[in-house]
């Protein structure tokens, strides 16, 4: 689950070079850097394995949220739908934008449910966010389809699902942009970087803009000469991270055919036991970073959590999560009923998350490593079995 598990010489190499060649920034010092920009090439790299017409690259995956919604133009006054499962990120950069964050609920697949969502459609609201969770896709098509029927724009959070498909598509390049983190946790990691995908030339242009100071960016002026657009922020990536970007995606395939190699064989092998495991909207393009069953009840979750933890592998049971799962998040619901520019925020109490808690207190997961030898993998194999006999008998 954590990219480091594939460091090997290549990066050593990678930034080795950068630092002996003394070009850690992206923009500027034309005339002396020989051509070389790392951070460009991760996004053009990111380009031609998507197809997404533009790459911005920054400096993670929160401030590309905070800069997709800028870059649509949401603001103070602005309510945004998203998913009460997702890691608390979404909402924070809700809330830079001086905006209101309002929770949906899940379907069965765990992503936000489209038909919560679309209930929740107001005058005020700026966007929608789906978040596509533990390596598999939210319902992306009836989002673009409500995002098409309302005018609104649709801001995917890929954070967690790098290399993640959705009929063929990468997640991220589907919505009118969407959102990639490299950081620590995630399965490619650049120490900490994020990328957002789009198709919308004015978009980008305005994204691109946002998050360095609002410069105009151009290779034919130096830096500082190329005019503004606006003010911004900064949240450039280092050549140091976009040369890391640029080796972690030419590891991706490789990562992500070992980790649905593991889970294939894990899930293959329990089939008899009759445990059903997280349904999805694209079996073929999860990213098999997370191993899901679904129990019948909360009992039996509990009970599956015990004998599987008996038989060596530990599973946690989603709803008790409290990195994702918005019933947990005091600082949220202090926020709750209270009014932000003109906008009364909903009360965030766990008891509007009913439909969202059915499901996650019913899930039980344990996370996948890209490198996992065959003891590690008989042994979750030997634990999902155990739990599931003693929670579904
Ligand atoms: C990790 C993550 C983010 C934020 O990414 P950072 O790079 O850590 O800032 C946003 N949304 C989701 C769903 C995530 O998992």
């Amino acid at each position: 689950m954590a990219g480091t598990e594939i460091f090997g010489i290549e990066e050593i190499r990678v930034l080795t070079d950068v630092i002996e060649r003394k070009m850690i920034h992206r923009y500027g010092s034309h005339s002396v850097r020989s051509g070389i920009y790392r951070v460009e090439e991760f996004e053009e790299k990111a380009k031609k394995i998507t197809g997404s017409k533009h790459a911005l690259a920054l400096t993670n995956g929160t401030a590309a949220l905070i800069t997709a919604l800028k870059g649509i133009g949401v603001g103070p006054g602005d309510e945004v739908i998203t998913s009460p499962f997702t890691f608390i990120a979404t909402i924070e950069a809700i809330v830079a934008c001086g905006a209101v964050p309002i929770l949906g609920e899940i379907d069965e697949t765990l992503g936000l449910d489209p038909v919560s969502a679309e209930k929740l459609i107001t005058k005020k609201t700026g966007a929608l966010i789906p978040v596509h969770m533990f390596g598999a896709a939210a319902d992306v098509d009836a989002f673009v389809e409500i995002g098409k029927k309302y005018g609104m724009p649709v801001i995917e959070d890929a954070c967690e699902v790098v290399g993640g498909t959705y009929k063929g598509r990468y997640l991220g390049s589907i919505g009118d942009c969407g959102t990639w983190s490299f950081d620590p946790n995630k399965t490619l990691t650049v120490g900490e970087g994020g990328l957002i995908l789009t198709d919308d030339e004015d978009l980008w242009f305005k994204m691109d803009c946002y998050h360095d100071h609002g410069h105009v960016h151009s290779k034919k002026h130096d830096r500082g000469e190329e005019g503004k657009f606006g003010l911004g922020v900064n949240y450039r990536l280092s050549e140091l991270q976009g040369a890391l970007g640029v080796v972690a995606l030419d590891k991706m395939p490789a990562a992500l055919e070992k980790l649905r190699r593991t889970k294939k064989r894990i899930i293959d092998s329990v089939k008899d036991t009759g445990i059903k495991v997280r349904p999805m909207h694209d079996l073929e393009g999860d990213t098999a970073s997370h191993l899901i069953f679904m129990l019948p009840s909360p009992e039996a979750a509990v009970s599956f959590r015990r004998a599987a933890g008996e038989t060596g592998t530990g599973f946690s049971i989603i709803s008790e999560n409290t990195w994702h799962y918005a019933k947990h998040w005091k600082a949220l619901e202090e926020m709750g009923e209270k009014d932000f520019f003109g906008t009364k925020a909903p009360s965030y109490a766990p008891e509007t998350m009913a439909a969202t808690e059915a499901k996650l207190s019913r899930a039980v997961m344990t996370g996948l490593n890209i490198n996992m030898s065959d003891e590690d993998t008989e042994r979750i194999i030997n634990s999902v079995r155990s739990g599931a006999e003693t929670a579904l008998r």
